[in-house]
Formats: C-alpha cells, structure tokens, sequence
C-alpha cells in the first residue's frame, strides 16, 4: 500500500482497512464525517496500478479493496433481453473474464491488463481498442453501489441517484467508494482473428486507423502503436504468435525512421457463421499499409484479452516490470494529431525509448458526457479523437535513477503543458501537481465537479492521492 505501478511516489499510509462488507466501509466513513475536526484521510486502492499516487493517503487510511469477498452473480438474459453481472468493487477484470466465460459471456469493453480492479478502471475510464465500438468500461455499466464520502450506502444508476452514478464514473474516488457494480454482458467469441499491419507515414497509419474504426459492424478492436527501434518492434510482440518478417531500417541516430503498427481483431461469433478470413480480406483490401507487411493470427478470445499478462511474464522475467514508469496518457483532438506527434517525436530519442507508445482512435459519441470524465473540448463536427499512451519503463539498474526519472517526468510534464495550451489534449489517469493545474484540467466542467465533491463528500476524506481537493479543517467548501 506504500508504492503503486509507477514507482515514483512512497506515501505511507498510518493505517489500512481490510473490509469484509460494504457496511465496514461505511462504518469508518460516516465515523470520519462524524466528527469535522479529523484530518484522516482515506483513498480506495483497487489492484496499485497507478502511476503517482493516486491510491495512496499519506498518513491517512488506504481501503484494500480486494479484502472485500470477490462476489460475481450472473443474470443471463433471453433471446432480445440484456445479460449482466454484480461484480464486488475489488474484482479484477480477469476473474470476471474467468467466471463469465463459464456461461459463454463476457463484458464488451476491456482494458489492455486485466489485472485492474472494477472499482479502479471505473474510477477513471477503462479504454482499449473495444472503445471505439462499445465506448469505455464507465459506458458500459448499468449500475453502482457506492459509499459517499459521508458514509451512506447508495445504489444509483441512471435512473436514480444519477448525480452520484455520473459523478462516480470517471470521477477519480472523489466521490464515493464503488462497492459493487453492474457490468453489461455479451455473448463471448471463442476465437479471434488478430491482425497486426506496418506503416512507414504516420498520415497513411492514422488514416487507415480512422478507416477502421468507421466499420464497427466488421471488426471488434482497433488500437496501433509506434516502432521506435528493434525493442519496440519485438517487446509488443510476446503474446503474437506470428512470424513477424520485418527487419526495418530504422536510419541513424541524427537522422532516425520510425514505423508504425495497427492492430485489429475481429471476433468470430459461434452462432453468426462468419468467415473470419473472409472479413479481414474485406477489411485489408482498404488499407494502405506497407506491401507485404501484415500479419493475422488466430488465438483463444481469452488469450487476446489476457495478451499483456504474457508481456507481464516475459518483463518479469528480465527484472522489467518493477521498474519506475513514468507513464503519460493523453486524449488529443483529431485536428490536433499531428502537432501532437511531432511534439511527442521531438522529445524522443528513439534509439534509446524503453517502453511502448500507444495510439489509437476514440469515436466521442460512444463517451456520456454526464459522466465526470474529461475529454477534449469538441471544438469541430470530429467524431474521432485519439488516445496516446507513452508507457516509459526507467531502469535504475539500467542507469535510470533519480536524475533520470526526475528528467522523464519533466519532459512528460512538458509535453502535456503545450500540448494542452496548443491543441486541447487532456491527460487521461491524469497528474496536475497542483490544484490549480486540476481546475485548468476540468476547464468549464470544473464547478460541477467541486459542487458534487461538496455534496458527496463534504469534508473531503476522499481520494487525497489525487490532490484535486486539499484538506483543510474548514467544512466550508464547493469552490
Ligand atoms: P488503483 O490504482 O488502486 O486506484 C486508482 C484510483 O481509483 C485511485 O484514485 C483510487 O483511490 C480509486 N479507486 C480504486 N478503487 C476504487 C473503488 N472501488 N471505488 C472508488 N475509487 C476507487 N487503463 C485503461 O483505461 N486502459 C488500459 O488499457 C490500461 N492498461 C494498463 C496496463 C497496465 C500494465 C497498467 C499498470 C495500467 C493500465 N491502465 C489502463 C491504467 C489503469 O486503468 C489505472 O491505473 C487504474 O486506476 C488501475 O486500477 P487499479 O484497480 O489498480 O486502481
């Protein structure tokens, strides 16, 4: 409970709670409510898969969310009629995978790892490259249990207590504690087609990518990511079981190349007869990657879904994952792509980039935007955004130490300042040092924000990692 996936903040907690029931949760936090003089604060830690902090409660209480018993019911619907199932907020996305694939189910909208928690992805988002079809993980559920800031016990959905339900998703634990949620379910696909085509012009790649995910009835995921250099054309690679045969060249260290890579997976459904090679022929002819360099490869829906679990393996095994990970993600306006990619590139040495950059499109009407998430502002008729993922890994045994990272960050930080300020990106898992950062964050959603942090959580004990709401002993907030 000290450190988290990113490795870069240690704030230790003066106490941990291990709840056996949501009343447990209440109990303490109705307690804290109870009496206005307590600084305690108190942060719900799903699966520690934050970067900076943003589970932690320095000197106050860390709620484990995983002690709460891992219950997962079903409800499989009839012909015409939905399926669900009530997950406890501490389940990780790969148990619910696990039990639900038992009934031939699965939720619809994933994250890359699996190993996150319900309550964790629902607290921010939770995107792959399902998104574009079934929007993020907060659009797909259809109800919360949720313990208030002040301690009451609420089950909302859109249709009561919607306050709280839309505050809730995405909201960054500010609000409540997610005990307990409603996940939409699908029939799940046996088998995927998983295909994997190179670029050498970031234009013809984003175009392709924008191609793809205008054909939702066809294809299931589209992500895409950048090969900087040999590491980053093999290290993705682990859970791809295909004879990858391309050897580029990647030009020199003051005149480097770079390349790029789309993903798409197309599922095959056991009762629509599909021809799964038939739909990716339809779908490449339209594309205008490098010639001869695409690849497909057919794999177990659950070995696609758990691909990064094999990355997980093979990092560890090197001593690659726990390693500090300075991480930025950003969602970047269509309009503003390019600018972000040479903002991105000029900061980069490829040569030397240890990690993974993601990017892929977003299609913003599949986002609800009564939620508290935030995404660029529309500022054109663009239905397509993107998502950009620098995943840095920073060795200290490989030379990355303090100076190094403390440099990463700053860069990080540089890059998300302009390209705020130039195009309007906004960082998603956000980090804004300061809360003056967070109110430039939210812009013109910030009141609505501040008005439900006062309302659901008056006194502010919720999620400090985040430092959107300073603690001071005054009650009298909302701005
Ligand atoms: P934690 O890090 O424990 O918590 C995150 C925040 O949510 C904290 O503020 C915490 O207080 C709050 N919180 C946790 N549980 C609850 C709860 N039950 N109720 C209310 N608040 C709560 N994200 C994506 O969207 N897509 C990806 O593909 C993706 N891939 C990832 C791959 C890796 C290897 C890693 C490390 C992270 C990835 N993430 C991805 C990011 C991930 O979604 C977030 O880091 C998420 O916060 C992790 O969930 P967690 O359970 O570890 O939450």
């Amino acid at each position: 409970v000290v450190s988290d996936f990113g490795r870069i903040l240690f704030q230790p907690p003066s106490a941990v709670l291990k709840p056996q029931s949501s009343r447990d949760i209440s109990l303490l936090l109705s307690f804290l409510s109870g009496s206005s003089l307590s600084k305690v604060t108190v942060a719900a830690r799903g699966a520690g898969h934050s970067i900076h902090g943003q589970a932690q409660a320095l000197d106050g209480i860390v709620v484990e969310m995983c002690s709460l018993p891992s219950e997962i019911e079903f409800y499989k619907g009839g012909e015409g009629e939905i399926s669900y199932a009530d997950v406890s907020g501490g389940v990780m996305w790969i148990e619910l995978l696990e039990q639900s694939l038992k009934l031939g189910l699965a939720p619809r909208s994933w994250t890359d790892y699996l190993y996150l928690t319900v309550g964790g992805t629902l607290s921010n988002a939770g995107i792959s490259g399902q998104t574009f079809k079934h929007g993020p993980q907060i659009s797909n559920v259809l109800q919360l249990d949720v313990v208030t800031g002040r301690g009451e016990i609420v089950t909302c959905s859109p249709s009561k207590d919607a306050d709280l339900f839309n505050a809730v998703l995405g909201g960054l634990g500010q609000f409540g504690i997610i005990t307990r949620a409603r996940i939409l379910l699908q029939e799940a696909p046996k088998k995927v087609k998983w295909v994997r085509a190179f670029y050498d012009d970031f234009g013809t790649f984003s175009k392709d990518q924008e191609l793809l995910v205008s054909m939702p009835d066809l294809l299931d995921y589209v992500e895409g990511f950048i090969v900087l250099n040999e590491q980053s054309l093999h290290s993705s690679s682990v859970a791809f079981p295909a004879n990858v045969n391309f050897s580029p060249d990647f030009g020199t260290k003051n005149s480097p190349k770079i390349y790029y890579c789309i993903e798409f997976a197309v599922h095959d459904y056991q009762n629509k007869d599909t021809n799964l090679e038939q739909v990716v022929e339809v779908i490449s002819k339209q594309m205008s990657h490098m010639v001869s360099q695409l690849y497909c490869v057919e794999v177990s829906y659950f070995d696609f879904l758990n691909r990064v679990r094999m990355e997980e393996m093979s990092l560890r095994r090197l001593g690659m994952w726990e390693v500090h990970h300075p991480w930025l993600n950003m969602f970047v306006p269509k309009a503003g792509i390019n600018t972000f990619r040479d903002l991105l590139m000029d900061d980069i040495s490829p040569d030397n980039f240890v990690g993974l950059i993601l990017i892929y499109p977003l299609l913003r009407d599949k986002w609800d935007t009564n939620t508290s998430v935030v995404l660029p502002d529309a500022g054109s008729t663009d239905r397509v955004m993107y998502v950009v993922g620098i995943l840095r890994s920073a060795n200290p045994d490989d030379g990355c130490s303090h100076q190094c990272l403390q440099d990463l960050l700053r860069r990080h930080r540089r890059i998300a300042n302009t390209a705020g300020a130039r195009i309007g990106a906004k960082q998603y898992l956000g980090h804004h040092p300061t809360p003056s950062g967070w109110h430039q964050h939210f812009g013109w959603r910030w009141e609505r924000f501040a008005e439900c942090k006062a309302r659901f959580d008056p006194l502010r004990t919720l999620g400090p990692g985040q430092g959107i709401f300073p603690r001071s002993n005054n009650a009298a907030y909302g701005s």
